[in-house]
């Protein structure tokens, strides 16, 4: 069933235009999550939006008028934010941006975040490190510190609009005067022009310059983590506040081990006498030496593990481990002396292959060519 969007606004279906517009006015003052932090009411204020962008949008307004729901998207969906409802920003500005708070805008804004990746080394990553990054970015012209002015100059009030930011037209049309107001061109809205711009900025406020900072990057982060640089962005139009620096991690591939995690892997391949009798290796991790004990009898395919010798915990103490995975190499291209041993090893062990089964194998290899051959 198509929600009754003029109930929601508490208003009859005959309601106005300006009745819709007003009663969400009202509605949207009173529960504007900036000023009702209560949950309820951000959800009764998403509901009133939704109400009135469902009766002021001309296409959203057709389907209601013809007892459709502009935001029903078929059946299963139906969640907020679904359905095309882009239009909130523009709303709000249209209500608090531009007619509650009426007059130019500030010629400041704030600056945009800006991501630059790094590329750390395995022990970098494990171990942490403090890296020099160079960065192109946005910072405050130190002329004019922002302003935009040429040096002992002033911004002016804006001749076009009066310094209101915003020029109105009136237009005739069949309901009598139509009086809309647009940003001002001539100021971009601000009110104020620059008659003699800052040479060093062009009148921007700020400059693209190479800077310098030093990154501390935690012991433990991990390929694709963030870290933030608060206030390391570009300094925004007019000299605004500064947006943030997000430094994104790529941990190069290491030739020896490969993370997990917080676990460390590797692979060790033993020859199978050792793997037989045991022995101790020394491997290097990226701790340093640290000794492997191979056990008498070790298989291929097992794994030792080196406790606490993986990266850090990055938001918990204590550090992973490092997995040694075991490969047993079978020895190749035996010299007759060396076969000779094996074969006597094998009979020792009662491993070799019995006469019996290789002449039971021999018996029914024959009988199948017997019997290929018709005999
Ligand atoms: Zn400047
Ligand atoms: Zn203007």
């Amino acid at each position: 069933m198509a929600t009754d969007y003029f109930g929601v606004l508490g208003l009859p279906r005959t309601a106005s235009d300006s009745e819709i517009k007003r009663a969400y006015r009202r509605l949207a003052r009173d529960l504007h999550p900036d000023v009702n932090p209560d949950p309820e009411a951000k959800e009764r204020f998403q509901e009133v939006t939704r109400a009135y962008e469902a009766l002021t949008d001309p296409e959203k307004r057709r389907i209601v008028d013809l007892g459709g729901d502009p935001f029903d998207t078929g059946p299963g969906a139906g969640g907020f934010g679904t359905g095309g409802f882009g239009g909130l920003g523009d709303i709000m500005d249209a209500f608090f941006g531009g007619a509650a708070t009426r007059g130019p805008r500030s010629r400041t804004r704030a600056g945009r975040d800006a991501l630059i990746p790094i590329e750390l080394e395995l022990d970098e990553t494990v171990f942490g490190t403090t890296k020099d990054l160079t960065v192109d970015t946005a910072v405050l012209c130190s002329t004019c510190t922002g302003a935009g002015t040429a040096p002992g100059t002033h911004a002016a009030t804006c001749a076009t609009c009066s310094g209101r930011g915003e020029v109105q037209s009136v237009q005739r049309g069949f309901l009598g005067q139509v009086v809309s107001s647009r940003t001002c061109p001539s100021c971009g809205g601000t009110g104020q022009v620059i008659p003699e711009p800052c040479p060093e900025c062009a009148g921007d406020g700020r400059i693209r310059a190479r800077r310098t900072i030093t990154v501390k990057v935690p012991a433990g982060v991990e390929d694709g983590m963030r870290i933030r640089l608060t206030g390391q962005g570009e300094v925004g139009p007019g000299g605004g506040p500064p947006g943030d620096l997000y430094v994104e991690v790529h941990e190069r591939p290491h030739p020896v081990f490969t993370r997990d995690g917080e676990d460390l892997h590797c692979r060790v391949t033993l020859p199978m006498t050792s793997a037989a009798l045991g022995t101790t290796l020394s491997l290097k991790t990226l701790d340093g030496e640290e000794d492997l004990d191979i056990r008498p009898g070790t298989q291929s395919g097992s794994v030792i593990t080196l406790r606490a010798h993986g990266a850090p915990r990055l938001r918990a103490t204590g550090r992973g481990n490092l997995l040694v995975h075991v490969e047993v190499a079978t020895p190749t291209r035996l010299d007759a002396e060396q076969e000779k041993l094996l074969r006597e090893l094998a009979a020792l062990r009662g491993e070799d292959l019995p006469e019996s089964h290789r002449e039971a194998q021999g018996g029914l290899f024959s009988r199948v060519r017997d019997a290929f051959n018709g005999r």
